[in-house]
């Protein structure tokens, strides 16, 4: 066996052999796979082999569709046979909101170039003859849906890295991974020790124990899945053609043609987590006993639905175990806090998903970045507070709700509250309805009296739209109060901190007793976050970011660390407040003895404010005049009794995150993930007015911004305000102008203060200055929208800065 490798792939499924081909695919051939016994012996040999591209995320539906447009292309490589069926698809809506997701997805596949189409009930009839339509109002037709042979895939894969250099050790259990102190690994197997630069972990049903050799806690849980395989039926065999995919979402069911019959599997309630406390080593090529009284209701279900299955006869049941992550993407990318070690796991649709992981793993490793944002299957969007405590369930909720309407503003329940803050009780007690971000309770709004204490999910207004109302009105006319926990923080220190900063942000380092925002950008230029940077002494900074990005930047400012500069993630050692509106100047000057009239836009202080000592920033994304108050969690309750005996009198209310995006849309702001994220550039999305181009420091990504700069975007971010009815943009709905598809919108929803429908989307840039009339599909219906420059709330800045 082969003894060293640039990158030692652990795993022969579908995705750790699709890992492999990418790596060749992108030059790099001294790559080799490891795999315990045969080829497939994970979760892929008995898969049904299904694909699709419908994924609530657009980036991980468009890897999806790389994924089912690659296997004509790894078959004419290999010259051997994926077992492709191309029968296209449709997924059934029973009842409105289901059919408004579908107009939704359907509506971003516009500008993905996904050729998905709205059908009703006389079409299914026609493409699915075998349903019964009681109930059914319309559907989604996917014609790149289909199947192939998993094994035959597998191998295709496996052929094609090998045509690329790459080696394949099969019968190789993998024992060990021990790091070498250069950070190359030992990868210790029963045939010897491989030494390689490089270890992915393709472990699959095994990825836990495959991460444990080296420390790491995989955030995934395999599950029981059962299908059914029926006799022949006259109904399929008599066809012409072959009967295409049908999702019935009411009935959790997926059901296909297999050979002269049906195959038919379940995603049902009663489901059942397989190995809790570990995968054994002993399981391969076998199943799980079948399990029937696990899926009768759905089976009944089903019957009623596809009338042929009840004579069908059974002629197999595959029941067998995958896994699935906390919200069923995959677990993708460098593991942080780890050199060379990656991650190419959690993947429970590999014959949708394992293409697009693999490619992203390849650019990710080759080319030092993947090409498009992958935050959705970024390992790193889980952070160090994650345990097998809140997978195990936040797992089984999601195989639940597998075939669940997804709404924009829903808070799914399993594993919480889980990470709170010391206001939880007080803020409970005064009516929050809590949200979550990357495991921590926020609250969304205040319930008052009679108003639901549960926000009920809705593609339309919901119904927390009073109180949202109700709270950004209070913003705006006195005082609100809410928290700052859901900031990522990060300490800066040390006499290399000011250089350090200049090297990994674009924008100015601010002189002490300032702050500054920048957008932190990759190599070629694309945003990786958009940071406010205070500066508190000499060798002292503290950044501020988006509370979800913290294992995402840890791990960009441990890949260029500095020997002179410290860099802690404080996200949960600093807490605090912010208050904004009108009166938040008196509220504070109430609270302190120290002269506050002084403290300009832009100014961090440390004050002491009651008995809390605090670290004061005046800055505000509310728009409003504003403050940010941070304090340890230990004194944050003080700090409230504090401010709230100051507020109260002078109309504060809480407010919570519902109002804050609201109150953002005033003034245009953009937020992380939706106007910025790794897809988009500083120029595009108007960041790039905080890039210092004058400053004497070589920054990352300086020379893709320059080149931006020189060349100007292609496309620009505008506002507009929407003729819209009950329902708003959300985000990544066509843009429409003189009947083409011509932007997307990156998020939007509804101005309280001036009582309008607001939208933030991309338009070429050669239009976005004529400030065109366009049209908005919002829930498939056309919506006139105009273009806006003029903020809706203190144009001129007066109070946000005044
Ligand atoms: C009943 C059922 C139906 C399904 N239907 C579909 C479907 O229709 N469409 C779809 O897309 N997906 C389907 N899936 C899911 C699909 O099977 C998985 O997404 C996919 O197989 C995951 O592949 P993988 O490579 O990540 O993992 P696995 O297939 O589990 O492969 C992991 C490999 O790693 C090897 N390995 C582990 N540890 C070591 C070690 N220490 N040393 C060496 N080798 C090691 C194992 O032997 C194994 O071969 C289904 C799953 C089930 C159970």
């Amino acid at each position: 066996m082969q003894t060293t490798t640039r990158v030692a792939v652990i795993g022969g499924g579908v995705v750790g052999a699709s890992v492999l081909y990418h790596l060749t695919r992108l030059g790099w051939s001294d790559v080799m796979l490891l795999e315990r016994s045969e080829l497939t012996s994970g979760s892929t040999w008995h898969a049904a082999g299904g694909f699709h591209t419908l994924n609530g995320d657009t980036n991980m539906a468009a890897l999806q569709g790389y994924t089912i447009r690659l296997y004509k292309e790894l078959e004419e490589i290999t010259g051997m046979s994926c077992g492709l069926h191309h029968v296209g698809g449709v997924t059934l809506a029973d009842n409105q909101d289901r059919f408004d997701m579908m107009l939704a997805e359907r509506a971003k596949h516009r500008f993905m170039g996904l050729d998905t189409e709205i059908v009703g009930p006389e079409e299914i009839r026609k493409i699915a003859p075998i349903t019964n339509l009681d109930g059914i109002i319309g559907g989604l037709y996917d014609p790149l849906d289909g199947h192939l042979d998993p094994s035959g895939t597998t191998h295709a894969y496996a052929r094609a890295a090998r045509m690329g250099g790459a080696m394949i050790e099969t019968h190789c259990m993998v024992r060990e991974t021990n790091q070498r102190p250069d950070g190359t690994w030992n990868v210790v197997t029963d045939k010897g020790t491989v030494h390689a630069e490089h270890v992915v972990n393709a472990g699959g049903l095994w990825a836990r124990e495959v991460g444990a050799m080296a420390g790491v806690y995989f955030p995934l849980h395999p599950m029981e899945h059962q299908y059914i395989v029926t006799d022949a039926i006259p109904e399929i065999y008599e066809r012409d053609a072959e009967h295409p995919h049908v999702m019935d979402p009411a009935g959790e069911s997926y059901l296909r043609q297999e050979g002269r019959g049906l195959c038919i599997g379940f995603y049902e309630q009663t489901c059942a987590p397989w190995a809790v406390d570990g995968t054994p080593w002993s399981f391969g090529h076998e199943l799980l006993p079948d399990n029937f009284d696990k899926i009768s209701d759905s089976i009944e279900f089903a019957y009623k639905r596809f009338p042929v299955l009840e004579r069908a006869g059974i002629k197999s049941v595959i029941h067998g175990p995958f896994t699935f992550a906390p919200d069923g993407n995959p677990l993708v990318g460098p593991v942080p806090g780890m050199r060379n070690y990656w991650s190419a796991c959690g993947v429970m649709a590999g014959f949708s998903q394992g293409g697009g992981v693999g490619l992203t793993l390849a650019q990710w490793m080759i080319e030092g970045e993947p090409e498009r944002d992958v935050t959705a299957m970024d390992v790193a969007r889980f952070g160090p507070w994650i345990s097998p405590g809140y997978t195990r369930p936040k797992v089984i909720e999601n195989y639940q709700k597998r075939f669940s309407v997804a709404y924009p503003n829903e808070e799914l329940p399993a594993a919480r509250p889980n990470r709170t803050t010391p206001m939880y009780d007080i803020f409970t007690g005064m009516g929050a309805v809590w949200g979550k971000q990357y495991g921590l309770e926020v609250a969304n709004y205040f319930a008052q009296d009679g108003e639901p204490a549960y926000e009920t999910p809705s593609f339309r207004r919901s119904d927390a739209f009073a109180a949202t109302a109700r709270e950004v009105k209070a913003v705006r006319q006195a005082v609100g109060i809410n928290e700052v926990q859901n900031f990522g923080k990060y300490r800066v220190s040390g006499p290399g901190a000011r250089a350090w900063l200049d090297g990994i942000m674009a924008g100015r380092v601010p002189d002490e007793g300032r702050l500054s925002l920048t957008p932190m950008l990759s190599p070629r230029g694309k945003l990786l976050g958009d940071f406010t940077i205070s500066c508190l002494g000499a060798e002292l900074f503290h950044l501020t970011a988006s509370y979800g990005a913290q294992a995402c930047h840890m791990r960009w400012f441990g890949q260029n660390a500095s020997d002179d500069a410290l860099v802690e993630n404080i996200s949960d050692q600093l807490t605090g407040f912010q208050i904004a509106g009108p009166k938040a100047r008196e509220v504070l000057a109430a609270c302190t003895r120290t002269d506050v009239s002084d403290v300009r836009f832009l100014d961090v202080r440390r004050l002491t404010i009651g008995m809390t000592d605090c670290i004061v920033q005046r800055v505000s994304y509310t728009g409003d005049l504003g403050y940010e108050i941070y304090c340890d969690p230990m004194s944050q309750r003080a700090l409230w009794q504090t401010l709230w005996a100051a507020g109260e009198p002078r109309g504060m209310v809480p407010f919570g995150m519902r109002a804050m995006m609201s109150l953002r849309l005033d003034r245009f702001f953009g937020s992380w993930m939706s106007e910025f994220s790794p897809d988009y550039t500083a120029a595009e999305t108007g960041l790039d007015r905080f890039i210092r181009f004058g400053k004497n420091a070589d920054f990352i990504g300086r020379a893709a911004a320059e080149a931006e700069r020189a060349a100007g975007p292609a496309r620009r971010l505008v506002s507009f305000e929407v003729d819209a009815e009950d329902a708003d943009v959300h985000g990544y709905e066509p843009v429409w102008l003189e009947g083409e598809v011509v932007g997307f919108c990156t998020s939007g929803g509804y101005s309280h203060h001036a009582g309008k429908s607001i939208a933030i989307g991309f338009l070429p840039a050669d239009r976005a200055d004529e400030a065109p009339e366009v049209q908005i599909e919002i829930l498939g219906k056309m919506r006139s929208a105009r273009v806006i420059t003029e903020p809706l709330f203190d144009p001129d800045g007066s109070r946000m800065r005044g």
